[in-house]
C-alpha cells in the first residue's frame, strides 16, 4: 500500500468529452473475449486529460451477452483474492456492523465472501443482474461503497461516480477499483490486451485524472493502492502469471475460466518462477483508490 497524494494541476478534465486530437496516441486491439476475439476496436488517450477512451460506439447489450464473469463460480483461489480485497477495506476502517454496498456487483461474488465473513449489512447492485437489480437498495446511505471494475465500463464515468458518492454516508468511504491509464502503453496494445478490455472498458483514467474528479466532487483521497487485489502473494494468484499463462493459450480472459489440464506449458521455468515471485514484480496496469467525503 502507498499513501500518495497527485500534484498535477495543470490536468484538464474532460467530464466525458474526451476528443481524439491530431496528435493523440491511438490503437487497435482485439477484445480478450474468446467470442469476439477476431474482432479488433480502436482506443486512443486523449490529449487534455490522458484518459484512454474507446474510439467508436458498441452495442454493448450484444457484447454483455454470454460475458464471461457472468459465469465465474466461487473458489478456493477467489476466497483468498476476496480475503486480500477484504483487508484492503478494513485498513480503511470497515468493521463487522458497517453498511457495504457494491455498485455493479455483476454475479455478486464480492457480497457473497463478505457475508459468509460476517458482513451481514453487505448489498449489491447490477442493473444488469436480475438478483441485483433493485433500485431500493440506492435509498441508502452505506459506510463502505464499492466501485469494483466498474468506472471504466461507463461511457459517462463522472456520472457513475456522483451516484456512487451519493450512497456514501457522512463517515463513510468510497473504494474504486480499475485500470491506470498511466501504466498503459498504447505502443504495446496487445500486451495491454486484458486491461485494455475492448469493447467493454469505454473509459481508462490516469490516477491523477480520477484523483482531480473526485476532488472536484467533495472527496479526499485516503490511500492508493498501485496494485489489483487479486495480486497477491499466495502462488499462482498474481497478474503476471495470470497474464503470462493466458498468453500461453489463446490470451483471451476466458482462458481463467477454462479447464486446463496440468500440461507442460503450465510448469515452464518461467510459469513457475511468475507463479511464485510475479507478486514481487511491478504490477501491470491496476489501481485501486479509498476515498472519503
Ligand atoms: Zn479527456
Amino acid at each position: 500500500m502507498k499513501n500518495r497524494v497527485f500534484t498535477e494541476n495543470d490536468i484538464t478534465i474532460c467530464q466525458g468529452s474526451c476528443r481524439r486530437g491530431v496528435s493523440s496516441e491511438t490503437a487497435v486491439v482485439n477484445s480478450n473475449v474468446r467470442r469476439f476475439a477476431s474482432e479488433q476496436f480502436t482506443v486512443f488517450r486523449c490529449d487534455n486529460c490522458r484518459s484512454i477512451v474507446a474510439a467508436d460506439p458498441a452495442d454493448l447489450e450484444h457484447y454483455y451477452k454470454h460475458y464471461p464473469y457472468e459465469e465465474q463460480k466461487p473458489s478456493a483461489a477467489w476466497s483468498l483474492i476476496c480475503r486480500n480485497y477484504l483487508l484492503r477495506l478494513k485498513t480503511a476502517g470497515l468493521k463487522r456492523e458497517h453498511s457495504i454496498v457494491d455498485y455493479g456487483c455483476g454475479s455478486g461474488m464480492l457480497i457473497s465472501q463478505l457475508k459468509k465473513r460476517g458482513f451481514k449489512n453487505a448489498r449489491g447492485f447490477d442493473v444488469y443482474n436480475d438478483k441485483y437489480s433493485d433500485r431500493g437498495v440506492l435509498d441508502h446511505k452505506y459506510d463502505c461503497v464499492i466501485l469494483q471494475d466498474v468506472i471504466e465500463h461507463s461511457e459517462n464515468p463522472g456520472d457513475i461516480l456522483e451516484t456512487a458518492i451519493e450512497l456514501i454516508s457522512d463517515s463513510g468511504f468510497l473504494c474504486i477499483g480499475t485500470p491506470n491509464a498511466d501504466r498503459i502503453d498504447l505502443g504495446s496494445p496487445q500486451k495491454n490486451i486484458h486491461c485494455l478490455h475492448q469493447p467493454y472498458h469505454r473509459h481508462i483514467f490516469t490516477a491523477a485524472c480520477l484523483t482531480k474528479l473526485a476532488e472536484q466532487k467533495g472527496l479526499t483521497l485516503e490511500r492508493f493502492y498501485d496494485r489489483h487485489h487479486s495480486d497477491t502473494f499466495w502462488p499462482y494468484l498474481n497478474m503476471r502469471f495470470y497474464h503470462y499463462y493466458c498468453g500461453l493459450f489463446d490470451d483471451t480472459l476466458d482462458v481463467a475460466f477454462d479447464e486446463h489440464p496440468f500440461g507442460l506449458h503450465y510448469i515452464s521455468p518461467k510459469a513457475l518462477w511468475l507463479a511464485f515471485f510475479g507478486r514481487f514484480l511491478p504490477s501491470p496496469t491496476e489501481m485501486v483508490l479509498i476515498f472519503r467525503k
